[in-house]
C-alpha cells in the first residue's frame, strides 16, 4: 500500500467546507473593512493631523514625527475594537517572502494588570534583529541591527486569525547605515525619483503644478491548485514547490478546454473565500478565470499605486496559501511545477500618472496628436532599449529560467510591442511629424440580433515581453512567485532616466529659442531613430526572431546566470547610484543575493532529486525488477520460455537510473569553495545535468513498471483531481 493510493483515498473521501455569504458579507459591506483607510483616518483623528498625514501621502511631504503619536494612539484603538491583541511591523526582505515581528499591545502596569500601549516611536521605527535575513555583504554578523520604518503611503491592516487578530504596519527594512535591506525601500525610492521627472514633462506641457506623479500598477497572478492530498506525498512539490519527476499525462493541455472554461465548483468555493479576505483587507480583487494548463488559474486585481500594489500582492499570495490549505488544497506558485504544460508567470501592468490626469499612457482617439502622450511613449521606447538588461535582470531566478525562453513565456530578449496604431505612428514619425492614426475599426458578426462591435486599433501580442496594451506596458516576464517589487524598481528607474533625458532635452531647446512643436517632434524623432530596433510587432516565439534580434543588437541572456551580471555593470550602476535607488554596495549586494538564491534553491532540488529517486523510486523499480525475475523462473519451471525482453529493458534502465544518482551524488559532494558565483556556477554546470539524466531515468521507469508499485502521486492525478 503506497502513500500514494493512500492519498488517492483520502482525495475520494474528501469533502471541500461550504461557501456562504449572508448580506452583511456582500463586497460593498465588507471591503476594506480591516483597513486603517483615508476614511477611518479622517473620522479618527483630529483635523490637523488628519492633513498632515493626507500631505504625506498624497503630495509626498516629509511625515511629521509630532503627529505620530496622535496616529498611533488612533491607530491602536481602532485595532483594539477589531479584537487586536498584537501589532507586527510587517517587511519584504530580500528572501522575496514576507516577514513580521510581531509586539503585545499589553504591557504590564507595575500593579499586576497591563494596558494596552502604542507610541507613535513605536509606529514609525521598529528594530527586528536583522542578522538572519540575506544581505549580499551590506551588512557584518556582528552588526545585525535592523530597523523597520513605517511606509505612510500604504494603509495600516487588521489580519485576522482565529487564535487573535493582528495591526499590520507596512514598513521599509534597512540596516544601521540606511542602506535597503529590502524590497520595499527602492520601490519607493524609484517611484520618488520618476515622479519628479515625469512632472518636468507634464509642467512643459503647460501643466503649471502638476500634481503628485506616481507608478501604477496591475498585477495579474497565475497559480496552480492541487489536493493537499497529493501535494504532501510528494516531498519534491512540498521542499521545492515543483516536481522533480514526473511523466507528461496522456492528456495535457492540447484540447485548448481549460483556459477560461468553467470553474470547478470546489475551486470557486476558494476563490469566493480568498476574495472576501481580500476585499476585507481592501484588496481589489477584480478578475478571476481558469488559465491554459489544466489545475492553473488567474487572478487580477485592479491595479493601484505601485507600493501599495506591492504590498497586496506579498498580501494576497499570503492568503491564497492559507485560504487554499482551508480548502484540502495547495496553491502553488512556483514558476513550473509541472513539466510539459504552461508555467505560471505574474503580469506587471504599468503605467504613470496622476489624481488629476489620470494615466498618462491613454493616447486617446488620435493619437499623433497627442504629443504629451507620445513623449511618455517615446521614453518607454528609450528606457526598454537602454536598460533591457536591468529588465532582464529584475525577473532572473532558477525557477523562472523554466519559463522564460519556453515558448510559453515571453522569451528571454527584452524587446518592446507597440501594436498597429503605434507603430504606424512611430514609423511616419521616424520620417518627420506623423499626420494620421489608423482608427478603430468594426466587426461585422453577421448576426443581426447583434450590433457592429467596434474594435481596438491594434491586436493583442501575446509573445512579447512588454507589451503596450492600450492605457498600459504589461511586463509579462516576471515569474509566478516573485515579488512585483523587483520589475517595478527597474521600471521606474530606467523611466526616471529616460524622462530626466526627454525633460531636459525639451527645457534646453525652448530656453534656446525654439518652438516647442518642433522641439517635441525633433525629440520624438531622435528616439525611434536611435532606439527604435527594441520594437518588435511580430512572433516573439518564432525560429527567426533571436536571429533578428542579433542583428539589432539586442541582447538575449537566456539564463539567470547570463543576466544577474547587468546589476553590476557600470552603466546600470551609475544608472541607480544617480536616481538614487540604489549604491554601488546595494547593487553588489542585491547580485549576491541573487547569485545565493539560485544556488541554493537549485542545491535544495538536487538532493532531493537525489533522496526521492534513491529511497523512493530506486526501490519501486527493483520491486517490479524481481517481480517480473520471479515470472521469468515460474514460467521456466512450468516449461515455458520466458520473454526476457522487459526485464532486460527494465535492468537497462534501472543501471541508468543508478548511474545518474551517482552523478548526481558525487556533484553534490564536490568541494566548490565559499564563492558564491562558483556555487551558481557548480548549480547550473553540474546538478542541473545530474538531476535531468536522474529524472529521464526515473520518468522512463514510470512510463513502464506496474502502477501499483508507483510510489508517488502522478501528474495526471494531481493536475486533474479536484
Ligand atoms: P489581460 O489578461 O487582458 O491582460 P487582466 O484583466 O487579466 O488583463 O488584467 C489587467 C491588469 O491590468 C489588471 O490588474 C488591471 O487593473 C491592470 N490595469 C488596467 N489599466 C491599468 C493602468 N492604466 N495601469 C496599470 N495597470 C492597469
Ligand atoms: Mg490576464
Amino acid at each position: 500500500n503506497t502513500v500514494r493510493r493512500e492519498a488517492i483515498k483520502a482525495v475520494e473521501a474528501y469533502v471541500p467546507p461550504a461557501v456562504s455569504f449572508d448580506e452583511s458579507e456582500a463586497p460593498g459591506a465588507i471591503f476594506g473593512e480591516n483597513v486603517f483607510s483615508t476614511v477611518v483616518m479622517r473620522q479618527r483623528l483630529p483635523k490637523p493631523i488628519f492633513k498632515s498625514v493626507i500631505a504625506t501621502i498624497e503630495h509626498g511631504a516629509k511625515l511629521d514625527p509630532l503627529v505620530a503619536d496622535a496616529v498611533a494612539s488612533a491607530m491602536k484603538d481602532w485595532a483594539l475594537e477589531r479584537g487586536a491583541t498584537h501589532y507586527a511591523h510587517v517587511f519584504y526582505p530580500l528572501t522575496g517572502l514576507t516577514a513580521e515581528k510581531h509586539d503585545s499591545f499589553f504591557e504590564p502596569n507595575g500593579d499586576g494588570t497591563a494596558i494596552a500601549e502604542f507610541a507613535g516611536k513605536t509606529l514609525i521605527q521598529g528594530e527586528p534583529d536583522a542578522s538572519s535575513f540575506p544581505n549580499g555583504g551590506l551588512r557584518n554578523t556582528f552588526e545585525a541591527r535592523g530597523y523597520t520604518g513605517w511606509d505612510v503611503t500604504s494603509p495600516a491592516y487588521v489580519l485576522e486569525n482565529p487564535n487573535g487578530n493582528t495591526l499590520c504596519i507596512p514598513t521599509v527594512f534597512v540596516s544601521m547605515t540606511g542602506e535597503a535591506l529590502d524590497h520595499k525601500t527602492p520601490l519607493l525610492r524609484s517611484q520618488q525619483a520618476m515622479g519628479e521627472h515625469a512632472e518636468r514633462i507634464l509642467k512643459l506641457f503647460g501643466h503649471a503644478k502638476p500634481a503628485k506623479v506616481v507608478a501604477f500598477c496591475g498585477p495579474e497572478q497565475e497559480y496552480f491548485l492541487v489536493d493537499r492530498h497529493f501535494f504532501v506525498a510528494r516531498p519534491d512539490l512540498l521542499n521545492a514547490g515543483r516536481t522533480l519527476f514526473g511523466t507528461k499525462p496522456p492528456k495535457g493541455q492540447e484540447f485548448d478546454d481549460h483556459y477560461f472554461g468553467a470553474i470547478p465548483e470546489r475551486v470557486l468555493g476558494f476563490m469566493m473565500d480568498t476574495e472576501r479576505e481580500l476585499f476585507k483587507l481592501g484588496i481589489p480583487a477584480k478578475t478571476r478565470h481558469n488559465e491554459v494548463a489544466p489545475g492553473q488559474f488567474e487572478i487580477a486585481p485592479m491595479f493601484e499605486r505601485g507600493n501599495i500594489a506591492a504590498d497586496h500582492q506579498q498580501l494576497l499570495m499570503t492568503t491564497f496559501k492559507t485560504i487554499a490549505k482551508k480548502h484540502g488544497m495547495e496553491c502553488l506558485f512556483h514558476e513550473k511545477p509541472f513539466q510539459g504544460v504552461n508555467g505560471s508567470g505574474k503580469h506587471v501592468n504599468f503605467s504613470l500618472g496622476n489624481s488629476e490626469l489620470g494615466s498618462l499612457l491613454v493616447p486617446g482617439d488620435t493619437p499623433h496628436e497627442n504629443a504629451q502622450f507620445l513623449v511618455f511613449c517615446a521614453a518607454v521606447i528609450r528606457a526598454v532599449h537602454l536598460y533591457a538588461g536591468v529588465l532582464r535582470a529584475s525577473v532572473a531566478s532558477a525557477s523562472n529560467d523554466h519559463r522564460l525562453g519556453a515558448n510559453e513565456a515571453p522569451p528571454a530578449i527584452i524587446s518592446i510591442f507597440l501594436g498597429d496604431q503605434l507603430a504606424d505612428i512611430f514609423d511616419q514619425i521616424a520620417q518627420g511629424p506623423a499626420t494620421s492614426s489608423k482608427g478603430k475599426g468594426s466587426m461585422q458578426i453577421g448576426v443581426d440580433t447583434l450590433p457592429v462591435l467596434p474594435t481596438d486599433p491594434g491586436d493583442r501580442n501575446r509573445t512579447s515581453p512588454f507589451a503596450f496594451t492600450g492605457n498600459r506596458f504589461e511586463f509579462r516576464a516576471p515569474g509566478s512567485m516573485q515579488t512585483v517589487n523587483g520589475p517595478m524598481v527597474a521600471i521606474n528607474t530606467i523611466m526616471a532616466d529616460s524622462l530626466d533625458y526627454c525633460a531636459t532635452e525639451l527645457e534646453a531647446a525652448v530656453a534656446a529659442g525654439t518652438d516647442f512643436d518642433t522641439a517635441v517632434q525633433a525629440l520624438l524623432t531622435a528616439i525611434i531613430t536611435e532606439h527604435g530596433a527594441v520594437v518588435f510587432n511580430g512572433d516573439g516565439y518564432g525560429d527567426a526572431w533571436p536571429i533578428e534580434a542579433e542583428k539589432r543588437g539586442l541582447a538575449n541572456l537566456r539564463t539567470t546566470l547570463d543576466a544577474l551580471p547587468e546589476l553590476i555593470t557600470d552603466k546600470a550602476i551609475a544608472l541607480f547610484e544617480k536616481y538614487r535607488v540604489f549604491n554601488s554596495r546595494e547593487m553588489h549586494s542585491r547580485y549576491e543575493i541573487g547569485l545565493e538564491q539560485y544556488a541554493l534553491s537549485i542545491g535544495v532540488e538536487a538532493r532531493l532529486t537525489l533522496e526521492i529517486g534513491q529511497t523512493s523510486i530506486l526501490p519501486a523499480a527493483v520491486r517490479y525488477q524481481t517481480e517480473l525475475a520471479l515470472n521469468a523462473k515460474a514460467l521456466k519451471d512450468a516449461g515455458i520460455e520466458p520473454d526476457l525482453m522487459p526485464l532486460t529493458e527494465l535492468s537497462t534502465t534501472i543501471g541508468e537510473l543508478r548511474s545518474a544518482i551517482a552523478v548526481l551524488h558525487s556533484a553534490l559532494q564536490e568541494e566548490v569553495g565559499h564563492d558564491t558565483l562558483a556555487e551558481a556556477e557548480h548549480a547550473r554546470d553540474s546538478l542541473l545535468p545530474a538531476m535531468t539524466a536522474v529524472r529521464a531515468a526515473a520518468d522512463t521507469l514510470e512510463a513502464s513498471i506496474a502502477d501499483d508499485l508507483w510510489p508517488l502521486p502522478t501528474y495526471q492525478e494531481m493536475l486533474y483531481i479536484l
